[in-house]
């Protein structure tokens, strides 16, 4: 077996990270405040427009307090995508509220309007305005903003914008993360940049990124002591996490390049492979950072291959691949909470696969995944041709 993995998506530091990490250690501001801190969140609110950025030690810590933003209680009914990462759904349950999931569209794979609109009127029936819309973005290409802003004001239901996938994706112009009445980032280690571990929320106003900033920090009071008068959380981030992403956001839209090249490295490598398409907007009017690439497999027209045959192929060549997000609706944890929809969700996570997507990813390692693809789909006179 080759020696080297090849990751999903692997963290790429761009080269002035540590300079700025080295720069907290200097002036001793090892701790949740700090120059970098401040220089993070200019730069993302610089990147976004006329938004309000408070960084925070994740994406769902982020969530969490937009749900909580937007005033989400015990007892109340909060609307969630359903084909997204559990961390989407599971500060619903923090809060006491109950999730009610929706099924994907089959054009940007998420949130379904009509699934949408159906579940809001059966809610309201049943006695309760859903409090939240939450909504994703995934793999990096937007959701379709104004269908569900649409059904969003037609009943008065405030948005939170799960853009942890789409940090530099935009529709007609404007940046994921300000579509939602709050919205989210996240800096994990396989997204499009990292902290090592990191998130963001993202408001229309200064008094709401406060408001957020000081219950990210244990809800303090003005008072020389200790004194709280509602509860707190510890969700700020770190100033030397903030110092990596001071350093990542540099190479944010170089990244974000290289991202869109391997994506087309796919759309070219599957061009010729009958039964096989690769995920992509659907429109000009859309932009994504294509965060990951990913693919749909149709057994029926493959001679059988399905999305594990490839999946295995790639992990006996040290390759990684995973298969889609599995819909919230089907995880033993969530499966009795309501759902909406047609079961679209349902067969793209039985037929797709995330295929790696790292900004780092050489032309050789591109080489080993293409002769790995086109060797199982039989198309041994391509590799021949090409050599
Ligand atoms: C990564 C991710 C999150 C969670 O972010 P963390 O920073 O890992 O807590 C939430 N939602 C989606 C869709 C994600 O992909």
């Amino acid at each position: 077996m080759h020696k080297n993995k090849i990751w999903l998506s692997a963290p790429h530091m761009g080269g002035s990270e540590l300079k700025y990490v080295q720069e907290a250690f200097d002036s001793n501001w090892i701790a949740p405040v700090g120059l970098n801190i401040d220089c993070f969140e200019h730069h993302l609110e610089a990147y976004l427009g006329s938004h309000h950025v408070a960084v925070l030690n994740s994406g769902t810590a982020a969530i969490h307090l937009g749900l909580i933003l937007l005033g989400v209680q015990a007892g109340d009914t909060v609307i969630c995508q359903s084909m997204t990462f559990s961390a989407s759904a599971n500060p619903i349950l923090y809060l006491g509220a109950t999730p009610v999931f929706i099924d994907s569209e089959p054009e940007t794979w998420n949130l379904c309007p009509i699934a949408l609109e159906e579940a809001i009127v059966d809610t309201i029936a049943k006695g309760a305005t859903p409090k939240v819309i939450l909504t994703v973005h995934l793999y990096g290409v937007p959701y379709k903003i104004d269908e569900i802003r649409a059904v969003a004001d037609k009943y008065s239901i405030p948005i939170l914008e799960d853009s942890a996938e789409a940090l530099g994706s935009s529709y007609k112009g404007q940046q994921c993360g300000t579509f939602g009445d709050v919205g989210i980032f996240s800096f994990n280690g396989s997204k499009i940049i990292t902290t090592s571990g990191g998130g963001a929320i993202v408001t229309h106003s200064k008094a709401l990124k406060d408001r957020a900033i000081f219950l990210a920090t244990q809800a303090r009071d003005i008072a020389p002591h200790y004194q709280h008068s509602e509860i707190g959380y510890n969700y700020r981030m770190s100033n030397i996490c903030a110092g990596i992403g001071r350093g990542q956001m540099e190479v944010l839209d170089y990244h974000i390049g290289l991202r869109r090249s391997i994506h087309e490295f796919y759309i070219e490598l599957f061009a010729a492979i009958e039964g096989v398409t690769v995920f992509k907007v659907p429109n000009a009017t859309y932009f994504s950072n294509y965060w990951l690439s990913t693919i749909l497999i149709n057994p029926l027209e493959t001679n059988g291959i399905t999305r594990e045959t490839l999946r295995l192929a790639l992990e006996a060549a040290n390759i990684e691949s995973r298969p889609l997000w599995k819909p919230m609706h089907l995880q033993p944890v969530f499966c009795n909470y309501p759902y909406y929809g047609n079961h679209i969700a349902e067969t793209l996570f039985n037929n797709g696969l995330c295929l790696p997507s790292g900004s780092n990813m050489t032309p050789e390692d591109c080489n080993r995944i293409k002769f790995v693809i086109l060797k199982l789909f039989g198309k041994k006179e391509v590799i021949s041709k090409k050599r």
